[in-house]
């Protein structure tokens, strides 16, 4: 298995709905943002995926919210502008794309301090109970 990371940065205001502390008043974050994109076949050229081609991606997604207060922003308009649904977001607008090329999304992690960071990882096709191999119960199905 590989594994890519490309990281970004932005900056945006936003204001956390229903949040009973500073976090509700209007304040802005330097965010980070890292994809990690994993896969098992590398390219002819021994690429997982070209870093050029991912950056660009994760540019188109992030030129919208860049120096723009996130609350008045789709889908943050309707959901919190938290780290978590930043992450979620950025997640499932990548995976699509990331889906085509026979890779898959391992996860987006959004910062929103050097020390605070919130991280979305795409469920993982569930395991076959039947093998046992995981940890018992972590993914336990109900389905036959
Ligand atoms: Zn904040």
């Amino acid at each position: 298995m590989f594994e890519i990371a490309v990281g970004y940065e932005f900056a945006a205001g936003h204001a956390l709905r229903g949040y009973k502390g500073k976090c509700e008043n209007v304040h802005g974050h330097n965010y980070k943002l890292q994809v990690i994109v994993e896969g098992e076949q590398l390219n002819s050229i021994g690429l997982l995926m070209d870093f050029v081609e991912l950056r660009a991606a994760i540019r188109r997604l992030v030129e919208r919210l860049d120096h723009r207060f996130l609350n008045e922003l789709a889908p943050f308009d309707q959901i919190n502008p938290s780290a978590e649904n930043l992450a979620f977001y950025f997640g499932e607008e990548l995976a699509s794309k990331i889906a085509e090329q026979g890779l898959r999304l391992q996860a987006v992690t959004v910062w929103e301090s050097d020390t605070t960071s919130a991280t979305y990882r795409p469920l993982k096709p569930r395991l076959d109970p039947r093998r046992g191999s995981g940890p018992s119960g972590a993914t336990a199905t109900t389905e036959p």
